[in-house]
């Protein structure tokens, strides 16, 4: 259930691999504090179904598990954070990958949030997995497409085989870059331009790492203590982020 009473948080950032559970995790703080989730994946593939320009540039790029370049996400995300759904305070979950997107990040929300005094400093987490189980949970994970419901075929399998248990008997579906050869593709677009975004926040001083190879309800309830401890305005005011 949305808190009605959270008070406004600062942009939260889920940092991680591909299969760290930043999707899973920023569905239930969005939930939590009532917060927009913005899946910069969930964007692009909206923008794919929908046959936009943007659409049909990313779709081979995505399907092939390379990142779509740089100055095709800036609109996209400029659009998103500019709607007024995130004037509470939104959680960014797959934005930024590269070190250049963390710069045109901190550029943006300077120019367009801080100005107004409506944030405080982004809450950026590091979501930390081991390897061998990155593969497992990439490799299982099925989504039902009628209720968006998240499964995992190895830890959270349905009750009926590949169906989801929620949405009427609806067959589960396997993302098209979920597929074995797409994965290490994208573990390795992680390992070299994502990487150094992680790198960008530390040399700020902001960047918080945390063990996201435990059970998913811990995982939460560490991430909202986290969030809650530094992610509100600060007492005085909103603070800018550097
Ligand atoms: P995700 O659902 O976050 O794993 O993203 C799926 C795919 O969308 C990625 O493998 C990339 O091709 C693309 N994508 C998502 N976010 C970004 C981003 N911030 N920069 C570049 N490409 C992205």
């Amino acid at each position: 259930m949305a808190n009605e009473t959270a008070q406004k948080i600062g942009p939260v950032i889920l940092l991680g691999p591909p299969g760290a559970g930043k999707g899973t995790q920023s569905k239930r703080i969005a939930i939590h504090y009532g917060i927009p989730q913005i899946s910069t994946g969930d964007l692009l593939r909206e923008h794919v179904a929908r046959g936009t320009e943007l659409g049909r540039k990313a779709k081979d790029i995505m399907d092939r598990g390379e990142l779509v370049p740089d100055d095709l996400m800036y609109g996209m995300v400029a659009d998103r954070l500019k709607h007024v759904d995130c004037s509470k305070g939104f959680i960014l979950d797959g934005f930024p990958r590269t070190a250049g997107q963390a710069g045109w990040l901190d550029a943006f929300l300077e120019r367009e949030f801080f100005e107004n005094s409506k944030r405080c400093s982004p809450v950026v987490i590091r979501m930390d997995v081991d390897y061998t189980q990155l593969l497992l949970r990439l490799t299982g994970r099925r989504c039902c497409p009628t209720c968006g419901r998240i499964y995992n075929l190895h830890f959270q399998p349905p009750r009926v085989d590949e169906i989801c248990d929620l949405a009427h008997g609806s067959k589960l579906v396997q993302r098209n870059d979920d597929r074995d050869e797409v994965i290490r593709p994208r573990l390795t677009a992680y390992e070299v331009q994502t990487k150094p975004v992680a790198d960008y926040y530390q040399a700020k001083g902001r960047l918080i790492p945390l063990n996201a190879d435990r059970p998913m309800d811990e995982v939460t309830a560490d991430l909202l203590a986290l969030i809650d401890r530094c992610g509100a305005p600060a007492a005085s005011g909103m603070t800018k982020s550097e």
